[in-house]
């Protein structure tokens, strides 16, 4: 098998880096039961029960102090079995084995903790190992020099998701709020799911195919969205790595035709939890190639294609979700099984961190094209 170099089995690594995390999840996990109504998002309570969050935190609890044992028995390192089982003892000390999930009060503001800690879980039991035992770059660290940059960014977009959703949903109602659409958005609902689905996901990424290609060509906007391409390690953490103001105007550009067409609520959540995991999947570190459905979806290639590093394939595949908006429009390029040598840019002076990357689009002026794509593309070749 053809695994990563820099991953060792049996040494009790592994298992504490495990511990650790799990610890922490946990410990976060328990503050979610004793404040919900501050750190926990009601659409999410929507979706699942208290009583099976409860059973899921001892479970995390009891594994992560398993594995805390292990790489404290196989580990010559031990501090990681240490700090993951003192997050454990803390967990059970707040009450972690003897939670009460309880009705919930609607509040004004909310953090989405509950949010953070089950995506954060998710799609690291999915991607971790995927990334380890099928990766594209096998010398490419799980803990690379960015690591926390990436994750702050995941942390932060999933914190304040009610703050995101608002904001994001507001230039969709103020321009076409005061329409009557309901006799549009009634006949989109009674029509089959699948047509729902396909529709939803083609005209919005319609939409987000030109906004992505707006912010690469005007020279302003690429100053926020070179935040995203600023990554030289492409993984699943990667793609958090947007800017809000990125966020802000893609995500309510690709709002704009599921809130006026309507979709049932059934497609919409669909939707939002193929988004959430595909766009971590096109992101990540892993060789796997989708065989023929790489040409009917965005896939990790696609996208690292996006991504590449070598000004000669700049302005290639905006699309998220449909390679084939990109082929209408002049854009499409997917090598049979090439993949781009380097991800990232050549700016070579990109700021590290989520604070100084929040800050830099500010501090230039408007009307300097030195980042501007298209620029560097003919100057550089
Ligand atoms: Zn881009
Ligand atoms: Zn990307």
């Amino acid at each position: 098998m053809n695994i990563k170099d820099n991953v060792k089995f049996g040494e009790g690594i592994i298992s504490g880096y495990t511990s650790v995390f799990l610890g922490i999840l946990s410990f976060l996990g328990v503050f979610c039961f004793k404040y919900p109504e501050w750190l926990t998002t009601p659409e999410f309570r929507n979706v699942y029960t208290g009583e099976s969050m409860k059973i899921l935190l001892t479970a995390v609890i009891i594994a992560s102090l398993f594995f805390g044992v292990i790489s404290f028995i196989r580990s010559s390192k031990k501090k990681w079995a240490l700090y993951g089982m003192a997050f454990c003892v803390l967990a059970i000390v707040l009450g972690g084995f003897d939670v009460s999930p309880r009705s919930v009060n609607i509040t004004k503001v909310h953090l989405g903790l509950d949010w953070l800690i089950l995506d954060l879980f998710l799609m690291a039991i999915i991607f971790v190992p995927i990334e380890i035992v099928f990766p594209k770059r096998k010398n490419q660290p799980t803990f690379h020099e960015e690591w926390k940059t990436d994750l702050v960014y995941f942390v932060v977009s999933h914190l304040l998701v009610q703050f995101f959703g608002v904001i994001t949903q507001q230039p969709a109602k103020l321009f076409f709020g005061w329409m009557g659409l309901e006799g549009i958005q009634n006949f989109v609902q009674d029509q089959p799911v699948l047509i729902q689905l396909f529709f939803a996901f083609f005209i919005s990424d319609l939409f987000q195919y030109w906004t992505h290609r707006i912010f690469h060509r005007h020279t302003f906007l690429w100053r926020f969205h070179s935040i995203h391409h600023s990554t030289e390690n492409m993984d699943w953490l990667a793609g958090s790595r947007t800017h809000f103001v990125d966020i802000f105007v893609t995500r309510s550009m690709a709002f704009v035709p599921l809130y006026v067409l309507g979709f049932s609520t059934i497609t919409f959540n669909i939707y939002v939890i193929f988004m959430a995991i595909h766009a971590v999947l096109i992101h990540s570190n892993t060789r796997i190639n989708f065989g023929v459905l790489k040409y009917i979806f965005a896939t990790p290639q696609y996208h690292h294609w996006h991504h590449c590093k070598d000004s000669e394939y700049y302005g290639k595949n905006f699309a998220t979700i449909f390679p084939f908006i990109d082929r209408l429009f002049g854009t499409y390029y997917l090598p049979d099984n090439v993949w781009p040598e380097d991800t990232g840019l050549l700016e070579v002076d990109f700021p590290k961190g989520y604070v100084k990357q929040a800050v830099y689009p500010f501090t230039k002026s408007p009307f300097d094209n030195d980042l501007n794509m298209e620029e560097y593309s003919k100057s550089t070749r």
